[in-house]
């Protein structure tokens, strides 16, 4: 028999954000259906469960693979989004379909780099009464060395910003319909979900697993698109690297301070021609921190200005959904 916090059997929605992902697809769909099929086995998962597959704006063949997989027989639903929405967006159109069709989600990247197997365990703890359960990675020993630096690197700053994020855990989590209805409060256009599930609190728990490598398909985050991701991390969730430009200006002007009255006592002493050196780099020193102080404030403006449009984070074209028979 049963039981659990909830006194119900849960239905679980697996949301998988696909981007030209038609490699790593059918093998995915494969490893994730056996998963489901042993849940509803042990009774740990209602039958209207499902893996919801988004496609957001491929230009492969997912579409049409979602598409052929979606028939009586299968777990597969699909979103199709009109456009490249990116990683978390599309990751929270899922979301967001799966609070009104489930009572959990677990989302996971299709090239199921995260282990599928600690999925029962992630449900145990659910059953046990968690609302959220992070995936996090025990090491990182299939990255490469830059990719490790990289990330530590990001946490690292993300810890000293102020933003309250779980290390090493990516998007591979469960999350209840309640948590699921409050993170559909949040109506910021610059999504960083890591960032934000920690924020609306209810009880949480960690399980852990060993990171493989991508089976196939190339990794849709180069360098250029990583930096942008924890970029907008850190300025979406914290305004402290403001603060520090404050903190930089203010000792600039000690610094200045002290420079001006050593310029003063020289020129008192008649050496007034030397101090060219000083000047050509404290002109350089100046102008550089300036430039970055800028590209900072810039940053949050960018993003101002981003919110103030409201703009839709995503638009669906197509839902493949089974009428519900509750
Ligand atoms: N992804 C997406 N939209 C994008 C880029 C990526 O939905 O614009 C998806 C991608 O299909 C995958 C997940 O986000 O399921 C993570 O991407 P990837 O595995 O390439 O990133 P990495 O693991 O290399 O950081
Ligand atoms: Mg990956």
């Amino acid at each position: 028999m049963h039981s659990n916090a909830h006194g119900t059997i849960p239905v679980l929605y697996i949301v998988v954000p696909c981007y030209n992902e038609e490699d790593v697809l059918p093998e995915s769909i494969s490893r994730l259906s056996s998963v489901m099929r042993q849940l509803m086995k042990d009774r740990s998962i209602a039958k209207d469960s499902a893996i919801l597959l988004v496609d957001d704006g491929s230009k492969d063949g997912t579409w049409a693979l979602i598409r052929q997989y979606f028939h009586p027989n299968s777990f597969v639903r699909g979103l199709k989004l009109a456009h490249n929405a990116g990683h978390q967006n599309a990751l929270f159109s899922g979301l967001m379909h799966a609070k009104d069709h489930a009572d959990i989600a677990i989302s996971i990247d299709a090239d199921l780099q995260d282990d599928v197997n600690v999925i029962p365990e992630m449900i145990k703890k659910y059953d046990e009464g968690c609302d959220v359960v992070y995936g996090v990675r025990k090491k990182r020993t299939t990255d490469s060395f830059f990719k490790r630096f990289t990330a530590q690197g990001f946490y690292r700053l993300m810890k000293i910003t102020g933003a309250d994020i779980v290390y090493n855990h990516a998007d591979f989590r469960l999350t209840s319909k309640r948590v699921l209805e409050q993170l559909s409060l949040y109506e910021e256009r610059n999504l960083f979900l890591r960032g934000i599930i920690p924020m609306i609190g209810f009880q949480s728990t960690k399980v852990y697993y060993d990171r493989s490598e991508r089976f196939a398909g190339e990794s849709k985050y180069p360098l250029k698109k990583m930096l942008a991701f924890a970029l907008d991390g850190i300025t979406s969730l914290s305004v402290i690297p403001i603060r520090y430009i404050t903190f930089i200006g203010l000792a600039m002007f000690f610094i200045s301070l002290i420079a001006s009255l050593y310029s003063f006592v020289r020129d008192m002493m008649g050496h007034t021609v030397i101090g060219w050196t000083s000047l050509m780099t404290s002109i350089w020193l100046i102008g550089g921190i300036q430039l970055i102080c800028l590209g900072i404030i810039g940053e949050y403006i960018g993003k101002i200005y981003k919110e103030v449009k409201r703009r839709p984070k995503y638009h669906l074209e197509a839902i493949l959904e089974k009428p519900s028979n509750g």
